[in-house]
């Protein structure tokens, strides 16, 4: 059974006869499936289900101890007040310190807007880029918000397919081909979600190359497993950097993220900022200091429970027949191929789901191309993956 969602997108337009609730803007957002398969999970789970989450892209560790304790003191501290919209100056300059150490490029913490987690700070950027019309290139499969933001705005999404024989990775010359008079940007995410590719830097040099700026989304930076992290900056200036510390710090709920723009973007997208948030949380802000100075072992430590699972993910799939043609060095997803046993993923993940308590996140959510694919997380313990696993193989070969 799939749970019923309240459709408000297609109504009036569609021909039917509902109202059409909303605005044309906010209807061109459509429902995050990962969400989506969560919530029921979690309505299985109310009921007493014991439910496996490959779901969700969060990791299960505690935020590191001096990053909690550095909250703790903010707080008593009472750095409770507004910030300078840009963010505080000792977090800017960490940022900027920390990009300077792990990629030995130069970049001014004026350069640095710190937001309240990486998606305020997509919804700004591509709010702040385009007009109407404009077109924003993104790989096929997308990490499923990419698309929403750029339609949000008014821009167009130009989708780049990126094929598993290929390791998921942009091919520049493809990239090329979308090219237009209207391209404002391209999207570029590496490691990526939901495919784990990793894009190789003679690829990030080529596309950096290509005209358009690129945005490039490092929120996965940290969680690398063959090889060193690759900014973007590192081959380009005319590039707008997202990167965050939900991923690599387990810091999610804390909701802190920021972006590193050229000098000329910056004013704007701080006024832009400065109107919609005023500024991001000040004691998560210390917290983020405290993250970048002192946290980087835990970090390391965390890549490297990463790692273990992510063996016991590939290999776990595969026994049990999955195709994983690709096999992911960074972030913390699977996109397997499930084509084999069904070619509707979001059938097959409902079924999965509704049978045997296993939460995977269809690949239609993220693009026409990952349709027939099932997005795996590894963000949970070896154990509930083995767990996991054993109640899909079951699963499998009763169908
Ligand atoms: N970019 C990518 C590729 C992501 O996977 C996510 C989270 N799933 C985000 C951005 C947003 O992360 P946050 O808002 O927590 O910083």
């Amino acid at each position: 059974m799939r749970p019923t969602t309240p459709d408000t997108r297609g109504g009036a337009e569609a021909g039917e006869s509902r109202p059409v609730i909303g605005s044309r803007r906010g209807r061109a957002v459509e429902p995050f499936l990962a969400v989506e398969v969560g919530e029921r999970a979690a309505a299985l789970a109310r009921d007493g289900a014991d439910v496996v989450h490959f779901e969700f892209g969060e990791p299960d560790f505690e935020a590191p101890l001096v990053v909690r304790e550095a909250l703790e003191r903010a707080i008593k501290d009472g750095r409770t007040r507004y910030t300078d919209s840009l963010g505080i100056l000792p977090l800017r300059e960490a940022i900027a310190a920390h990009y300077a150490e792990t990629y030995g490029v130069s970049v001014s913490p004026d350069q640095v807007l710190v937001t309240p987690g990486t998606s305020p700070a997509l919804m700004l950027l591509f709010g702040h880029l385009l007009d109407p019309g404009d077109e924003v290139i993104v790989s096929d499969p997308y990490y499923a918000c990419y698309p929403n933001f750029v339609r949000y705005a008014d821009g167009v999404p130009v989708t780049v397919p990126v094929a598993e024989d290929d390791g998921f990775q942009y091919s520049p010359d493809a990239v090329a081909g979308r090219l237009g008079p209207r391209t404002k940007a391209i999207v570029v995410n590496s490691p990526a979600n939901p495919t784990g590719a990793v894009l190789a830097a003679e690829r990030l040099r080529a596309i950096a190359g290509l005209g358009p700026c690129v945005i490039s989304d490092e929120i996965y930076h940290g969680l690398t497993y063959d090889g060193r992290d690759r900014s973007v900056l590192e081959f380009t200036d005319r590039a707008f950097v997202l990167n965050g510390f939900s991923k690599r710090f387990a810091m999610t709920g804390w909701r802190l993220g920021y972006l590193i723009a050229p000098r000329e973007h910056v004013r704007s997208l701080q006024t832009l900022f400065g109107n919609f948030f005023i500024s991001t949380n000040e004691f998560v802000q210390w917290a983020g200091v405290a993250a970048l100075r002192e946290a980087a072992d835990e970090a390391a430590r965390f890549r490297a429970v990463f790692a273990e699972r992510r063996r016991a993910m590939i290999t776990g799939l595969r026994a049990i027949g999955f195709h994983v043609g690709f096999e992911p060095t960074g972030a913390f997803y699977v996109l397997a191929n499930a084509r084999r046993y069904a070619a509707d993923s979001v059938a097959f993940a409902y079924e999965i789901l509704e049978t045997t308590h296993v939460a995977i996140t269809p690949g239609a959510a993220f693009g026409p191309n990952a349709e027939g694919f099932l997005r795996f997380s590894y963000s949970t313990s070896t154990d509930r993956i083995e767990a996991g696993l054993r109640r899909l193989s079951g699963f499998l070969a009763s169908r």
